[in-house]
């Protein structure tokens, strides 16, 4: 089962086929279940369908839908997707023909939410609350169980009847299934509560009564929680246990789960070190026959093809790399990976939207789930455009305009592209975010704009050349604020820290805790900063780094402890960090949706003080005089840093204006209050898309 190398391949393992026995899969990579917000609807799925059929397209061996549900009770939410009868069986064939019809497979996920769900009518092994919802489960009686138990076989059957090649049963993740298994939730007394084998026994029997409604020419994968990181999960010894007695029932194919969703531990996000948690699946390896996926941030082909050549599992699994880029495989198997836009872990435009109850999208690329929606098509008049500012959205503009045909120059002051990205990926844990520079980079020499780096152009230059268009991507300068002291050489701004260099004393306040506030407070604790590569796969491969996250974040690896937890130890940091704001709201209240918890925590971790209802009146020798909730205090600093917004960057626009030039602002050029990156590649992108 293990891949043999194909010597021609430029990732051979990765690109090696996989038999199943019953059919072969095409490639090593499956495309991991994400819910987008396409699942559900009245009639056929049509934009799940071209969505998948794109992913398809781009030669993924193997996908994953977003959950659905056996029954009423095992919804997300009100009016979930489910698939209990014909009716939601029909409405899914459209996207089984259309990802066969590309040359694709594609296995539905059912998931069972249990406590999960965000309904009234949830239940469980036992009345135990989750702490991440507001609705008590009612618990399971036997006879709800058996029911449960036919409602997963009936799914499974109406999944077989719509098309799809298998089903993926979810069996991690702190959902029903894993809910039996673990003490923290499951308190029954009767034949499936008590030692571990009657707590497994439904998972076995859900698989067990699956495969015998669906026959034996049938994917099953199971999605095996391999390290729970809660209180009360299995150890190792079990987990190996449940694994060959799940086999023994039918499944074809093993996945990795890391982590419940209350876990206090980031899995998945962009400070978890690349393929942080491969060894977790490496340990399975023996001991069962049937093929193993590992997961959790592999977004790359050479590290996919490092975890499969190095004999940690059979498959990978990838979920968010695919909105990224949905030719992510033919892309690797083209020998064309510097050309992958690569998912940086962000969160922002996937999780936190389907948390928001709004579509996902990607912010690295905004066209993915709105693949029905928006196309660029090529121009008929070529005209000739500047883009000034090679940050995030005059990248996105430029190479998105001369993609479609359009004669593009993109102006960049610095010597680099980029923008405010160059500070943003030396953030600890943002590392990743070099990866869309690389990316933009090479799109600009496959679309053939015209780089000018190392010139901060002016309106003269841009008139005397004669655009049909001019796009200013200026973006944004930092907020000057009129403070007593601000003149003072202990005040410095984040661009002095992150892109000048500037060195920033043991003691520190930090006036504003937006984004850029809780970073700078990140960076400046971090004892790594600057000893770690900034590369996102050296860092990856830095036993330092994983290290680091695991003692951090109290991730232990000895298969003996329950849970695969320990006492966290984050490192002492460098510095005494002040933390304020003006607002008297919890500071980081309106960070990620997603990721803000794990900021939060982070800063708690390394003794970070908070300040809020701040009202700063001077800085001086002694530090930084304020008044807190009304109370005067000073807070002896060595150093001020300032991270108190930004204001727009549109020095041309008058002069360009007055000439008549057509010119368009986009970015923080245009507004730079609550700017983000995903606003400012999507701006660039339609406005591109436009001319
Ligand atoms: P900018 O990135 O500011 O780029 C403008 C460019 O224009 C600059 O390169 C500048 O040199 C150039 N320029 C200006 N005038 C001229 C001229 N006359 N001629 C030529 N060139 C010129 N966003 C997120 O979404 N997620 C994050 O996690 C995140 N983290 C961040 C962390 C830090 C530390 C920082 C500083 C920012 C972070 N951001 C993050 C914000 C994100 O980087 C910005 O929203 C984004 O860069 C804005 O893009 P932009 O293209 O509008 O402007
Ligand atoms: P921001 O999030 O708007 O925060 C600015 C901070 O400055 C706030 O704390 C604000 O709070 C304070 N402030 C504003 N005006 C002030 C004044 N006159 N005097 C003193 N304090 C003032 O902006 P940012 O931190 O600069 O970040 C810029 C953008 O980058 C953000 O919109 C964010 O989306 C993006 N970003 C995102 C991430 C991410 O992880 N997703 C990370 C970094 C940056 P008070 O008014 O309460 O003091
Ligand atoms: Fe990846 Fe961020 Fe895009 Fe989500 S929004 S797929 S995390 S790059």
């Amino acid at each position: 089962m293990q891949p043999t190398a194909t010597p021609a391949s430029p990732f051979p393992h990765m690109l090696a086929p996989l038999d199943l026995g019953h059919v072969v899969l095409k490639n090593r990579v499956l495309m991991g279940s994400m819910h987008v917000g396409l699942e559900h609807g009245i009639g056929p799925l049509s934009k799940m369908a071209t969505y998948f059929a794109r992913r398809a397209e781009g030669g993924v061996g193997l996908m994953v839908t977003g959950g659905v549900a056996p029954n009423s009770a095992g919804t997300t939410m009100p009016l979930g997707g489910k698939m209990t009868h014909r009716l939601e069986a029909w409405q899914h064939k459209v996207v089984t023909d259309a990802v066969h019809e590309a040359g694709g497979r594609i296995a539905m996920q059912i998931l069972h939410t249990g406590r999960y769900a965000y309904h009234p009518f949830a239940v469980g092994p036992s009345n135990v609350k989750s702490p991440i919802s507001m609705f008590k489960p009612r618990a399971l009686s036997v006879r709800g169980i058996k029911k449960t138990i036919a409602d997963f076989a009936n799914c499974a059957t109406l999944a077989q009847r719509a098309g799809y090649d298998g089903v993926e049963i979810m069996g991690s993740e702190g959902y029903l299934l894993n809910q039996f298994i673990a003490t923290r939730t499951n308190k029954r007394t009767d034949a499936y509560g008590g030692d571990y084998a009657n707590r497994s026994r439904l998972a076995v029997e859900v698989v067990r009564a699956v495969r015998q409604a669906v026959g034996p020419e049938f994917i099953i994968i199971f999605r095996l929680s391999m390290l729970d990181l809660v209180e009360g999960g299995s150890t190792w010894p079990e987990i190996v246990d449940l694994a060959k007695r799940i086999e023994g029932a039918g499944a074809s194919i093993l996945n990795t789960g890391i982590g419940w969703h209350e876990a206090r531990v980031p899995t998945i996000a962009t400070l978890v070190p690349r393929a942080a948690f491969t060894w977790v699946t490496r340990r399975l390896k023996g001991e069962v026959s049937i093929p193993l996926v590992t997961s959790n941030r592999i977004n790359m082909p050479d590290v996919a093809e490092r975890v499969l050549a190095g004999g940690d599992a059979d498959m990978i699994s990838m979920a968010r790399p695919f909105l990224a880029d949905p030719d992510w495989v033919l892309k690797a198997a083209t020998d064309r990976a510097d050309e992958i836009n690569t998912c940086i872990a962000c969160n922002q435009a996937c999780l936190d939207h389907i948390f928001s109850r709004k579509r996902a999208t990607c912010l690295v690329n905004p066209f993915a789930c709105y693949e029905t929606e928006w196309q660029v098509h090529p121009v008929k008049a070529r005209r000739r455009i500047a883009v000034v500012g090679a940050g995030p959205a005059g990248l996105a503009c430029a190479t998105t305009a001369a993609g479609r045909g359009h004669d593009v120059t993109l102006y960049e002051a610095a010597e680099t592209i980029g923008g405010q990205f160059n500070m943003a990926r030396k953030i600890p844990g943002k590392q990743e975010f070099k990866e869309t520079l690389r990316y933009f980079g090479r799109q600009i020499e496959l679309t053939g704009v015209h780089l000018k780096c190392g010139t901060a152009v002016d309106a003269k230059a841009l008139l005397a050349e004669g655009f049909d268009t001019v796009v200013l991507a200026t973006g944004v300068q930092p907020r000057r604020l009129k403070l007593q002291g601000i003149e003072h050489s202990k005040v410095l701004s984040y661009v002095d820290v992150l892109a000048g260099g500037k060195q920033v004393g043991e003691r520190v306040a930090i006036i504003g805790a937006g984004g850029i506030g809780f970073d700078m407070a990140e960076f400046l604790t971090d004892p790594h900063t600057g000893t770690l590569s900034e590369d996102p796969l050296d860092a990856s491969l830095d036993p330092a780094s994983a290290e680091a996250y695991f003692e951090e974040w109290g991730i232990e690896q000895d298969p003996s402890v329950r849970g695969g937890l320990k006492k966290p130890a984050p490192p002492t940091s460098p510095r005494t960090v002040h933390l304020c704001q003006r607002r008297t709201t919890r500071p980081g209240a309106n960070l990620g949706r997603t990721t803000g918890w794990i900021h939060r925590a982070t800063l708690k971790s390394r003794g970070v003080f908070l300040h809020s209802g701040c009202e700063y009146t001077k800085i001086d020798d002694v530090g930084l005089h304020l008044f807190e909730d009304g109370e005067a205090k000073v807070i002896e600093v060595d150093s001020v840093v300032i991270c108190a917004g930004q204001v727009p960057r549109r020095d041309l626009l008058a002069d360009l204006q007055a000439a008549g030039q057509d010119v368009v602002l986009i970015g923080g050029a245009d507004v730079a209050g609550e700017l983000d990156a995903k606003r400012a590649i999507r701006q660039g992108t339609e406005i591109a898309a436009a001319l």
